[in-house]
């Protein structure tokens, strides 16, 4: 019984840390989270901004945009993470 126990701890831990890993990864890939920079200014836009009509937007991930020191754009307002 005790063994028993102790194996459906450590399944339900390894479940909880393959499903974290898991979300973590699908951040970088998810459609919401990649965002455009265009130009000088040090923001970030969602594809549809009419920021973005004039240069040529890049695409990139919010947490790299962050990271490069990118804030939300306050007009389109993007996604924070
Ligand atoms: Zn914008």
């Amino acid at each position: 019984m005790r063994n028993f126990l102790t194996r459906a701890v450590w399944t339900i831990i390894l479940a909880a840390v393959i499903w974290v890993i898991a979300a973590e990864t699908r951040i970088d890939a998810f459609p919401f989270t990649t965002v455009y920079i265009n130009g000088p200014k040090r923001f970030y836009h969602r594809v549809s901004c009419v920021m973005l009509k004039r240069g040529h937007p890049k695409a990139i991930s919010v947490a790299n945009a962050k990271k490069r020191g990118y804030n939300p754009c306050l007009r389109c307002q993007p996604p924070e993470w």
